[in-house]
């Protein structure tokens, strides 16, 4: 029988009654299962985190750095039995679910870090007017499937950082590696400031709707993001949303073809493409369109596709059967179209795992699906452009702005063109840099608000001022 984990409530570790199944995307053998939740279960996981509230939100900064550094040493103490579990349910390669893990315990003791002190608006004579922060209350968290560790940790953190508590529901499809450091640190947080609870996608509206849930922080797709806005309206919750992305790189005609290949490569698929800041459409000037497409696909027949488990997988099979029979669904549309393939696009839906093998598109027109459309898979148009103006209106033209970037051996030029870009990221000669003190965000349809930093961390609470009058007859 496939191990059965449980869920955080209150501190203790518990199951409810139904459970779900999860899969290994590599082999689609079911691997584990998790709690179904109800609205009952999340009702109960609210109560706890409203009773712990009371008292966490008047923690200082120091305890509740402590508590999140020991979430983080579990998490660094047990990176070998998670990355395992991680490819296991994700199906990343081993050297990236390390990365993930280590990645996320890495974050967890950045963001303790962070502390909103104080603002003085006036002191003078008359009075003294500070800004203080305070924290929201009871935070729900929705966490996708692509970086499902690392995404619930950027929600847990700075909730408990910001004095508030939260009740955390995973992907149905990647909920092993979660529940697992919630039963390592069930005993490190006080009971009812982290609960972690499973089921499908439908508990998701009962969280969005909850009446005694205060704000909603989720990481997923833009289509979902706006279903949880409308929840959301219902009680006024306050929200932050991350979702997804058609992100847009730009190769200038004087970057070095042999130098930026191989990044190039890796920006696009990474993680299988399933990274809502990956490169998904490919701008390179036309000087150096043939030479460096023909670099890239050099590099890429090097690269293996296959069970992340198994040592030289560089790339996984894609996470679930949903989103493989997408990507396959774009490349089919691609097929059908007769758009040029340089490599790839011959997936074999009747073999077992979900795997594509990786797939160059050859300068396709800009409205086939495969550009228009977020991929989230490891699909890689190559597209041709000729002057800087008509490059940054294509790579404009889009609902998404999440992230981009350019590549140019002349950096001046490549801020220039950064400045241009409606996105809330833009590297130039680097991808998919995250500082846990800057903030991300998506501009237009690729989110609302932001993560990550002070910015971040202010979302998680209300601005209380308060004002002293000095000169007072009272006083
Ligand atoms: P998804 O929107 O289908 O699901 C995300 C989470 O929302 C899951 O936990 C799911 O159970 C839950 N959910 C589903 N329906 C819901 C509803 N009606 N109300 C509330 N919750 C609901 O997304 P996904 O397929 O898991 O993830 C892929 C998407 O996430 C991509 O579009 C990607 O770009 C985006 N993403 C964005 C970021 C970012 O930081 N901007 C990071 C990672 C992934």
């Amino acid at each position: 029988m496939a191990t059965q984990y449980k869920n955080l409530i209150n501190g203790e570790m518990v199951t409810t009654g139904e459970w779900l199944d999860v899969v290994n995307p590599a082999t689609e053998e079911v691997i584990g299962q998790v709690p179904a939740c109800t609205g009952d279960d999340l009702d109960r996981a609210v109560a706890a985190a409203r009773e712990a509230f009371k008292s966490w939100k008047k923690t200082s900064h120091e305890e509740r750095q402590a508590v999140c550094m020991a979430i983080s040493a579990a998490i660094k103490d047990n990176a070998d039995e998670l990355f395992r579990l991680l490819t296991s349910e994700q199906g990343k390669p081993h050297e990236q679910a390390q990365g993930e893990i280590f990645g996320a315990a890495g974050m967890a003791k950045a963001q303790s870090t962070l502390k909103l002190e104080d603002v003085i608006n006036e002191d003078s004579e008359q009075r003294n007017s500070r800004t203080r922060r305070v924290p929201v209350g009871v935070v729900g968290g929705i966490v996708p499937w692509n970086f499902p560790v690392m995404m619930a940790i950027q929600k847990i953190v700075p909730a408990l950082m910001s004095g508030c508590t939260i009740v955390l529901k995973p992907s149905p499809f990647t909920p092993l590696t979660t529940l697992r450091i919630a039963e390592l640190i069930a005993d490190k947080v006080p009971a009812g400031t982290v609960n972690i609870i499973t089921g499908e996608d439908s508990l998701g509206p009962l969280i969005t709707g909850h009446p005694d849930i205060d704000k909603i922080t989720f990481t997923g797709s833009t289509a979902t993001g706006k279903k949880i806005m409308e929840g959301a309206a219902g009680d006024l919750k306050r929200i932050t949303l991350e979702l997804g992305g058609n992100d847009a790189s730009i190769v200038l005609p004087d970057a070095d073809p042999k130098k930026v290949a191989e990044q190039l490569f890796w920006s696009s698929f990474a993680n299988a493409g399933q990274v809502c800041v990956a490169a998904k459409r490919v701008y390179i000037h036309e000087d150096i369109y043939d030479e460096l497409s023909e670099a890239i696909v050099e590099y890429a027949k090097n690269v293996k596709v296959g069970d992340g488990s198994q040592q030289g997988t560089a790339i996984g099979p894609i996470q679930n059967k949903k989103q493989y029979d997408r990507v396959l669904e774009l490349i089919e549309d691609a097929k059908d179209n007769g758009y040029k393939f340089l490599l790839g696009g011959d997936a074999d839906p009747s073999g077992t795992g979900y795997y594509v093998p990786v797939t160059i598109m050859d300068n396709p027109p800009e409205d086939a699906r495969i550009v228009a459309e977020e991929q989230f898979g490891p699909v890689m148009p190559l597209l041709k452009f000729s002057t800087e103006d008509e490059v940054i209106q294509r790579a404009n033209d889009s609902e998404y702005g999440l992230a981009g970037a350019v590549w140019t051996s002349d950096t001046d030029k490549g801020v220039e063109i950064a400045e241009q870009l409606e996105t809330g990221t833009v590297w130039i000669n680097e991808y998919m840099h995250l500082s846990p003190f800057a903030p991300f965000g998506g501009h237009k349809q690729s989110g609302f608000g932001a993560e990550y930093g002070l910015d971040g961390l202010k979302e998680f609470t209300y601005p209380q001022v308060i004002t002293v009058k000095k000169d007072s007859v009272l006083a």
